[in-house]
């Protein structure tokens, strides 16, 4: 009889990234964090065990985390909607690998979407290119142009909503220097508070 104590039998686990990378809180951040959901997956795209993760997950109806790549809302929307988890391992596995092929896509870089919409405004400031759609769609993530320019300048998702700095008074910029998240604004305000001078924001024209 198995036992809490008895050590179990080598299964998928035995591979898993998540086991040698960061720590177990990481696969289980807020639905809201997106930088750490994406973080999370990253690693997830690399897993050599990723399916059987994914399966094991849907199958046992793990509500809360990232696993096997796919966040909260995308194994609830395949369970609730789907109903994949009273699918076979093969059905199960190629819904998988349908909703995440989107996000584990190396061919679209942020970078050069980013690059494709942008113009130039007098004054060093940006404006996203005309007749270009309101929002971009990049392995499975949508982003307004603020929140393109925000990750494409920091390396990360931004937390909450991205508005222009008050540096920037025009309306239609994206300049990622003129833009900050809530975690930013968070911190300039204490910088206010304390007196401390921040950074300027570049080429903005005196
Ligand atoms: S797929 Fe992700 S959560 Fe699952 S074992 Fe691999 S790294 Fe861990
Ligand atoms: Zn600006």
């Amino acid at each position: 009889m198995t036992t809490p104590t008895s050590p179990r039998r080598p299964d998928w686990r035995d591979q898993a990234a998540c086991v040698q990378q960061g720590e177990p809180e990481d696969w289980f951040p807020h639905p809201t964090n997106l930088a750490a959901i994406d973080a999370a997956k990253r690693v997830c795209f690399r897993c050599p065990v990723m399916l059987d993760c994914a399966q094991y997950a849907l199958t046992t109806r793990q509500e809360t985390g990232v696993w096997g790549g796919l966040s909260e809302g995308q194994r609830y929307t395949l369970t609730k909607k789907r109903r994949v988890h009273l699918a076979g391992p093969d059905r199960i596995r190629a819904e998988v690998l349908r909703v995440l092929r989107p996000e584990m896509d190396p061919v679209t870089r942020l970078e050069d979407v980013w690059e494709r919409s942008t113009r130039p405004l007098p004054g060093g400031h940006l404006a996203w290119a005309a007749g270009t759609a309101a929002h971009v769609k990049i392995r499975g993530v949508t982003y307004t142009a603020n929140q393109l320019a925000f990750t494409v300048d920091r390396g990360r998702r931004p937390v909450g909503m991205v508005r222009r700095t008050p540096d920037c008074e025009v309306v239609e910029c994206i300049h990622p220097k003129h833009l900050e998240d809530a975690q930013e604004r968070e911190l300039r305000r204490k910088l206010d508070e304390l007196g401390v001078q921040p950074r300027p924001v570049e080429a903005v024209a005196s």
